[in-house]
């Protein structure tokens, strides 16, 4: 049954059912303007009810995926978790993933790449992160995501505006042409700060190598530490005109 978002007269939604692709996509620029001024958790609860087990939420491990997990958690929403395992992340990555699956009592689903490292190195060569980053990238991020997102309606993704000038522009609901579903991003207007704060006053685990200067980690080979005075987003594949791996660009929003 597909029905369209309802806005009641004070600008609360009426989430009561589940919603299609299409009928959100139309009504983009609507969402937006009402969420800016809602919290986190009402973009949630209205995802939750919006798109039912369509709806599921991608996470790197960082801040914003600590909150959002803590959050889905002391909501009590069923909104399954995944993470793009490149087979090249961090071990404090994976024992993160291992913490947060024992501390909520949840599954984290792992999505992995068609080609196992060697294959990849057998078809491309060694070292394709160096050689052609993004083609690494498609093939151990932004493919598995089509493919796993293919029966979906819905993702939920931590990334927000001040991460970088490419992520300046994020909106809170978006419409994702590349996988043809809804894309949430709750904390589109939230600082690092904001993130932080929460972690440190619920005592949240996080990962380690965030202390030792990497405020955003992703796979080993294209993560590096920061400067003084770096955005956030500096040490991700430092030096080479790349700044994101092609699972958040490019999106259509409704404005
Ligand atoms: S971030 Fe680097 S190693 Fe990871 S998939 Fe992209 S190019 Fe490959």
């Amino acid at each position: 049954m597909n029905r369209n978002p309802k806005i009641s007269g004070n600008g609360n939604f009426k989430a009561d059912g589940y919603q299609s692709v299409e009928s959100c996509k139309n009504q983009l620029t609507q969402l937006n303007d009402l969420f800016e001024a809602k919290n986190p958790d009402e973009i949630l609860k209205w995802a939750a009810a919006t798109f039912g087990s369509k709806i599921v939420m991608g996470t790197g491990f960082g801040p914003s995926g600590v909150f959002l997990i803590h959050r889905l958690y002391q909501l009590g929403l069923p909104i399954s978790v995944f993470y793009l395992d490149t087979n090249l992340l961090f071990s404090e990555t994976y024992e993160l993933c291992d913490k947060l699956e024992k501390q909520f009592g949840i599954t984290i689903e792992k999505i992995t790449p068609e080609y196992t490292l060697d294959e990849q190195a057998e078809k491309f060569g060694d070292n394709l992160w160096y050689k052609n980053p993004n083609r690494c990238c498609f093939i151990r991020k932004v493919r598995p995501l089509r493919n796993y997102l293919q029966d979906k309606s819905a993702w939920i993704t931590g990334i927000r505006r001040n991460q970088s000038e490419s992520r300046k522009e994020t909106q809170l609901v978006e419409y994702d042409s590349e996988c043809d579903v809804i894309k949430i991003n709750p904390v589109a207007a939230w600082s690092s700060g904001q993130l932080w704060s929460y972690i440190k006053d619920y005592d949240l685990p996080y990962n380690p190598l965030h202390d030792e200067s990497f405020p955003s980690i992703g796979c080993i080979p294209c993560t590096n530490q920061v400067e003084n005075g770096d955005h956030e987003r500096a040490g991700r594949w430092k030096d080479i005109d790349k700044n994101e791996c092609g699972i958040h660009l490019p999106v259509q929003t409704g404005t």
